[in-house]
């Protein structure tokens, strides 16, 4: 990889009002035009770091994003500046700062007036932005130009915000991407029409998914949800096909796997014989599993098999092992519950005798720790419902997950 180049700022051009920020066309010491982001700029300095650090990878990846450069900026700069805001900007932004190539005669990005081969583009784009959390491709920004229908990503720094709460950063740098369904690529992202099979889990959890697997598939090719024809809990307004979450029963796991197992014969009758076996030795350690699991909440006092997580992933785990949902912090919707709601659930904890709160590993622990608090029972952090975790911790695998899920529960309510 090149190394990244510092230029001094020699001419001021023209502020470029975009949002909420001002970025500024400059001339630098090497003569090249370049649009600088100020460190004295609203975002901060992380969403400069977020454009360098997400900006490389990309353009490692050779991705169409202009170079990024480092720009010195002189305390003399701001002298000449009339506009008093910008001059407070050049001020508090002395020293170094970063900046893009300039890119000449560029347009905003509009799908018409791109080319097919930009196009071509989309479905490595929005893999690129779900892989660094990019929340800002969206219509109303798609931070993306186009010079002669060639399309360049500019402004990387919606991104990698990760970086303003580690908490859990590992688990969460594992989850999913939902936002990725604002993306304004998505629907020419059509390289998804290459693959020979699409599994996904089904009963509404990919709802993101659901026009790109049928604007983006191949005629004939299969897509198989594996929680179909399970016996769905808890229809409501957001799962409407029941809850998705069939995976923490080991005993469901194991239908998918048969679901798993079909499709791949159905691509490739060939292999039946191997598909068949693998399918049955794993499916036999999942169910013994499914024991092992059984026995272990067993061993709880049957008062004592009381659970509290962030959001309601645990049903089935719950219907399998003999445990009982009190409550969640999200109630059923995914977002910020409202305060009457988790007074609620703190009486229950109390009038119920809930000896612990579960924070699930992609949620920032904070909240449960508050609810804990308040209802004067402990908080046990990292259970794993939505993703797997690190291979040092004994989480890697799907079995390992529900084996942990188990022994934490089991621990914290014991
Ligand atoms: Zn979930």
């Amino acid at each position: 990889m090149q190394a990244i180049r510092t230029v001094d700022a020699t001419r001021y051009i023209t502020p470029l009002r975009e949002g909420g920020s001002l970025p500024a066309i400059i001339e630098a010491s090497d003569g090249e035009l370049y649009v600088l982001k100020f460190r004295g700029a609203g975002q901060g300095r992380k969403s400069l770091i977020a454009e360098l650090v997400a900006g490389e990878i990309g353009r490692a990846l050779g991705l169409p994003i202009p170079e990024l450069a480092f720009v010195e900026l002189d305390d003399a700069f701001s002298r000449s500046e009339p506009h008093e805001e910008i001059q407070d900007l050049m001020r508090a932004s002395t020293g170094l700062n970063l900046a893009l190539a300039f890119l000449p005669g560029a347009l905003a990005f509009e799908p018409a007036l791109a080319s097919p081969e930009a196009l071509q583009l989309a479905s490595a784009i929005a893999w690129f932005d779900a892989y660094i959390m990019n929340v800002d491709r969206t219509a109303r920004n798609t931070n993306m130009l186009l010079v002669d229908g060639k399309l360049w990503l500019i402004d990387n720094g919606a991104s990698l915000y990760i970086h303003h709460t580690w908490a859990n950063f590992r688990e969460r740098s594992r989850g999913a991407f939902p936002q990725i369904k604002d993306h304004v690529l998505l629907p020419y992202a059509d390289a998804l029409a290459e693959a020979d099979i699409v599994f996904y889990n089904g009963h509404g959890l990919e709802e993101w998914l659901a026009d790109l697997l049928r604007n983006a598939a191949r005629p004939g090719q299969p897509q198989i949800a594996v929680s179909e024809g399970l016996p769905a809990l808890g229809a409501n307004d957001e799962f409407r096909e029941g809850n998705p979450h069939f995976w923490m029963s080991a005993a469901f796991g194991a239908r998918y796997l048969e679901k798993i197992r079909d499709g791949l014969i159905g691509i490739d009758p060939d292999g039946r014989a191997i598909y068949t076996a693998n399918a049955a030795a794993y499916s036999k350690e999942l169910l013994a599993l499914n024991e092992e699991l059984k026995q272990q909440a067993a061993a709880l006092p049957a008062e004592s098999r009381k659970i509290v997580t962030n959001h309601d992933a645990l049903p089935y785990f719950a219907q399998e092992y003999g445990f009982t949902i009190v409550g969640n912090l999200l109630g059923s919707a995914e977002s910020e519950p409202p305060a009457g709601d988790l007074v609620a659930l703190v009486q229950q904890i109390k009038a119920q005798n809930v000896k612990a709160v579960f924070s699930e590993s992609q949620f920032s622990p904070q909240l449960t720790a508050t609810i804990a608090r308040e209802a004067g029972v402990k908080v046990v952090a990292n259970l794993y419902t939505d993703t797997l975790g690190e291979a040092g911790l004994g989480v890697a695998s799907y079995a390992d997950m529900l084996r942990y899920d188990m022994r934490t529960i089991v621990d914290a309510l014991q």
